[in-house]
């Protein structure tokens, strides 16, 4: 299967940008159109559930592109509906990282096209043993001990048959280092960060269109630290920053300009730096819902709530683990 690779980049390096066919579609049910042949399928994150993380389809010449698959089956039904629309095979399914609220969807859009092929990275092993191995152990001794939630259980449910069939996760091509890659005749950048929102996170700059598909490099309501690396992430931060990108498209909230993710990028630092700091944690998560007003809205509570844990997360330690090579 990772000898695939080298074959695929040989076949497949692009010299220079490429123009974009628009294609004849331009709306697709449930999707936003971010134009340049490209559409937004939201993610969610009901209070009291686990989020869906965003989902991306580009259009290539013979092909779909699909960046991401969401975690819930209303999330995959919806961009496979979206797809439907297109009318056109998909051809490739790329995973941003290994988290279950970007990757589930991967086993039913696979199994209803089986023809797709799955790019992502080798954390995958990593993933499996690591935290998704944790993960399932915590749930199944909360199950037994009665302590989830009723309106939590068919997530934690579906999460826990997900792991269990977290082979059929791996891809079909591995991607650990960057590469320029023509998908379905769509051309693509394909950057890796390493240590950053997880062991390796995979993102796409899209040079035709400047639009950088970050995954969980950008999140809302907070920046979702479970399996990241503080300062790796904000290097990463500083390569999207530099990739060219005017439009980012982050893994969980809505598409920013250059501007927005500017923003977006100095609260992410202010609230590391002050977590890493002396201040009260208190003061580290009104920053952050004060940088980020802008998006976070009315969900104020459950952002501070959320920062207080992550910020307590980053001053402990506790997340040191991930930096290591
Ligand atoms: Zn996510």
């Amino acid at each position: 299967m990772r000898s695939a690779l080298a074959a695929l980049a040989a076949l497949a390096l692009v010299s220079c940008a490429s123009t974009i066919d628009p294609g004849p579609v331009s709306e697709l049910p449930g999707a936003v159109a971010l134009g340049d042949a490209t559409w937004l399928v939201p993610g969610g994150f009901e209070p009291g559930r686990s989020p869906d993380g965003n989902s991306v389809i580009l259009r290539g010449t013979a092909g779909a592109v699909l960046v991401d698959t969401g975690r819930h089956a209303s999330h995959s039904e919806s961009v496979d509906r979206a797809l439907g629309a297109l009318d056109l095979p998909l051809a490739a399914i790329v995973n941003t990282h290994w988290h279950l609220d970007h990757v589930s969807g991967n086993l039913p859009l696979k199994a209803a096209h089986p023809d797709a092929r799955v790019y992502g990275t080798s954390a995958i092993d990593g993933a499996l043993t690591g935290f998704l191995a944790t993960s399932a152990a915590v749930s199944r001794k909360a199950l037994a001990a009665g302590r989830i939630p009723a309106a939590a259980l068919p997530d934690v449910e579906g999460d826990l048959e997900t792991i269990a069939r977290g082979p059929e996760l791996q891809p079909d091509i591995v991607i650990d280092t960057p590469h320029d890659i023509v998908f379905a005749g769509r051309a693509l950048s394909v950057r890796i960060a390493r240590h950053a929102a997880t062991e390796r996170d995979l993102w796409i700059y899209d040079a035709a269109a400047r639009r950088a598909i970050v995954g969980d490099l950008v999140t809302l309501p907070v920046p979702f630290l479970d399996t990241a690396c503080p300062e790796g992430w904000l290097e990463a931060l500083g390569d999207v920053a530099r990739s060219g990108a005017k439009q980012i498209v982050p893994g969980h909230g809505p598409v920013m300009d250059r501007h927005g993710f500017a923003r977006w990028h100095v609260a992410f630092r202010d609230f590391i730096a002050c977590a890493r700091g002396t201040g009260t944690l208190e003061s580290c998560s009104a920053g952050w819902v004060s940088g980020a007003a802008e998006w976070i809205g009315q969900d104020g509570a459950r952002a501070t709530a959320m920062a207080d844990h992550y910020g307590e997360l980053i001053r402990s330690k506790k997340l040191d683990g991930y930096c290591r090579a």
